[in-house]
């Protein structure tokens, strides 16, 4: 069975909604490129639409009816939104789980140094990355500075027009013969991504020069000095102030479409930003009051095993589910097992998209194609579906009778060939409630690389999608 384009089956009215939809999307890439931004965009969007803050609501003592708007955050790196539904919520949710994290270099907690003149930031990646595609190119730095009295700076350079970029020097191909015979894997070592950020000592003024002749060189580190003196000024911070920073290097630059014909967006961090936009589109979108209630999550530390408090695997969701259904009147601990098991959620997250420079990794009756729409992944996993989270035949058929009822295009994929790899998600987690789960979302080309590839068409389509499941889930 071959899946038809999407583009074939939209008019050019339709085409226009595709582009209006897009140029949003690419905004929301520009404003948030970090899982703290982009809980900061969607916390600044949402309010607007009339969501009502957990803890503010809880601290009012607000009773929630059907179609009342909440959502809560956690850590300024994950974050829950719900409109509640007319049905009790033991009946169950209809969630879409998307995550926030993309893979980047994150900065080391005794980061910077001096050496040869140049002042360097040392990194530790984080996510699976192709080490060689982080040399040689523009970067940014995302992030926090905490300092030890509690004031955060916030980090933002690489962006504007006018600021600076960094960047991580790749050896020449001159003198490359040795590296270039190395595995790929092994040319560029994670040791080896330390940022440049700096050249220029610092100004000496004439009596210390005096003072040290003869002594000990003035010019030890003077560019690392320049550097702390440059941070002291800008940002009042100090060299241990790193120790309780979060700062994450990512490519620099925007959004843009890509293809003479524009129907392609390429970008930093569309895994899995590209399904957690659509997946709040849906929910502040949605007309009228749903049956069920409505969830978009949205968490962090996905590309790494969905760890720590502001992963998938923390109780966070758990929690604040269980005040949301204490401010309907509704919460018990056997009221909220009910709604958990009787859930039902798209994990909203990215599929490999058939890239035919490298055929022989797909299979291509099983893989997804960009344009030909919202993509379906019955498991994840590797080796025998090791990992995944099966989901269930019932469920998909339910599922398909709902996307036929709205002709929304899907397809269904794999992420490459049985063996030769594979991948994980959240969608196994969620699945521990005993609710229905199945991974969702965009086709991705070039997944994890600085700047990833995906079609306008199958964005639109699956925004549709997630409409469609919020209306229509278990009903
Ligand atoms: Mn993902
Ligand atoms: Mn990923």
């Amino acid at each position: 069975m071959v899946r038809q384009n999407v583009w074939n089956t939209y008019d050019l009215e339709l085409q226009k909604e595709v582009n209006l939809f897009a140029e949003d999307y690419k905004d929301f890439l520009n404003q948030a490129k970090t899982e703290r931004e982009c809980v900061d965009f969607f916390v600044e969007q949402a309010e607007e639409k009339g969501f009502v803050e957990l803890q503010q609501a809880i601290a009012d003592g607000k009773k929630l009816q059907p179609g009342d708007k909440i959502y809560s955050v956690w850590m300024n790196k994950t974050m829950a939104m719900f409109v509640i539904g007319k049905r009790p919520l033991e009946e169950g949710l209809n969630i879409l789980g998307a995550h926030i994290d993309s893979p980047r270099l994150d900065v080391k907690q005794n980061p910077l140094y001096e050496k040869g003149s140049l002042a360097f930031l040392d990194t530790h990646y984080y996510g699976g990355i192709k080490k060689y595609q982080y040399v040689a190119m523009p970067l940014a730095i995302h992030g926090v500075i905490v300092k030890k009295d509690g004031e955060t700076v916030i980090l933002n350079v690489g962006e504007d027009e006018d600021d600076p970029v960094f960047f991580v020097s790749d050896l020449l191909i001159h003198l490359a013969q040795d590296q270039m015979n190395k595995k790929a894997s092994e040319a560029v070592t994670g040791e080896a991504l330390d940022l440049v950020i700096g050249n220029k000592p610092i100004i000496i003024d004439a009596k210390t020069k005096k003072g040290s002749a003869g002594k000990k060189n003035p010019a030890d580190d003077a560019v690392k000095k320049s550097i702390l003196k440059l941070l002291k000024d800008s940002y009042g911070i100090e060299e241990q102030d790193f120790e309780s920073a979060e700062l994450e290097i990512v490519p620099a630059g925007k959004a843009r479409d890509a293809g003479f014909d524009r129907s392609m967006i390429l970008s930093y961090g569309q895994d899995d930003r590209v399904c957690a936009y659509p997946s709040y589109r849906a929910l502040v979108d949605y007309e009228g009051i749903p049956e069920r209630t409505g969830v978009v999550l949205l968490v962090d530390k996905e590309e790494i095993g969905s760890v720590g408090a502001t992963g998938m695997r923390s109780r966070y969701f758990e929690n604040a589910l269980a005040e949301v259904m204490n401010l309907c009147g509704q919460y018990s601990e056997l009221a909220m097992r009910r709604c958990l098991s009787a859930s039902d959620m798209l994990s909203s997250d990215v599929s490999s998209a058939y890239d035919p420079g490298y055929a022989s990794s797909f299979d291509e009756k099983n893989v997804a194609y960009l344009g030909r729409g919202m993509v379906f992944n019955k498991f994840t996993g590797s080796r025998g579906k090791s990992g995944s989270n099966d989901a269930n035949a019932e469920y998909i058929a339910h599922l398909r009778a709902i996307f036929a009822k709205e002709d929304i295009q899907v397809q269904t994929a794999e992420l490459g060939k049985v063996d030769v790899g594979g991948g994980g998600t959240i969608a196994y987690i969620m699945a521990l409630y005993g609710m229905n789960v199945i991974d969702s979302g965009v086709a991705v080309l070039n997944m994890h690389a600085p700047f990833e590839a995906t079609s306008k068409a199958d964005i639109y389509e699956t925004y549709r999608g997630y409409l469609a499941f919020l209306r229509y889930a278990s009903l």
